[in-house]
């Protein structure tokens, strides 16, 4: 119920908002179309925050489940692409892909953990550098998906810590930078709920490394 009381005024708001655009768009208004996609913007990162948190609590309260279900990897992985592609501007983005792959999972909240991944690594690197997403097949039949970034890293002492739930690393350069340290925790309660593994690999100025593993059980196969 309160998850449905914080989400509808903003749809509303956001449905309003779109109006104007339009609006604006019509009437050649530049100032205005860019004030809206702005105020856009911000209702999709306030909207973003509220998920983050409703998902904190359904995972205390046990009422996180994972729907799992076959998908082609590859066709989501290229709808990922469009999406980041269509909304940032920022960064220069390297989508390899490894081919088609038959998984098992919850599509939805894998899909949520790449875009926070990748959102992560837009945040902490600077404007221009390159941001690298990729999966494959390991040796031991896991499929492991990696983010690679050119951005701030992460000391060894952060590194342990930031998948704790409201941990954000200490440096100045983070504590600049909007965030509420849940981000992280929920990737790894997602994947560990599909008996994977997050980790990083990362030093300070060095760019970092986030990669998952998904068991990929008997029934996949390469397609
Ligand atoms: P938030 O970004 O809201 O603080 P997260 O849980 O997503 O929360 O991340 C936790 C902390 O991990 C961040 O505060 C930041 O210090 C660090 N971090 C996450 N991703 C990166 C990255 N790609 N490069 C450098 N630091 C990162």
């Amino acid at each position: 119920m309160v998850s449905h009381e914080l989400k509808t005024p903003i749809t509303s708001l956001k449905a309003y908002l779109q109006v104007l655009q339009r609006m604006a768009v019509k009437e050649e208004n530049l100032m205005q179309q860019n004030t809206l996609e702005k105020s856009l913007k911000q209702v999709d990162n306030m909207a973003a925050m509220i998920n983050g948190f409703l998902n904190v609590s359904r995972l205390d309260s046990g009422q996180m489940h994972i729907e799992k279900k076959p998908f082609d990897f590859q066709l989501f992985f290229s709808e990922i692409e469009d999406e980041v592609l269509s909304v940032i501007h920022t960064h220069k983005f390297i989508f390899n892909t490894y081919g088609p792959l038959l998984v098992s999972a919850d599509r939805e909240k894998i899909s949520h953990v790449i875009h926070n991944l990748i959102g992560n690594a837009v945040k902490y690197s600077p404007i221009g550098t390159a941001v690298t997403a990729e999966y494959s097949v390991t040796d031991d039949h896991h499929l492991k998906i990696s983010v690679t970034d050119q951005g701030q890293g992460i000391a060894e002492e952060d590194r342990e810590r930031i998948f704790e739930r409201y941990y954000r690393a200490k440096d100045i350069q983070s504590t600049s930078i909007a965030g509420f340290g849940i981000g992280l925790y929920l990737c790894k309660e997602i994947i560990e709920l599909h008996h994977g593994r997050i980790e990083v690999q990362s030093s300070p100025d060095q760019g970092s490394v986030f990669s998952f593993v998904l068991p990929l059980d008997g029934e996949t196969f390469n397609l």
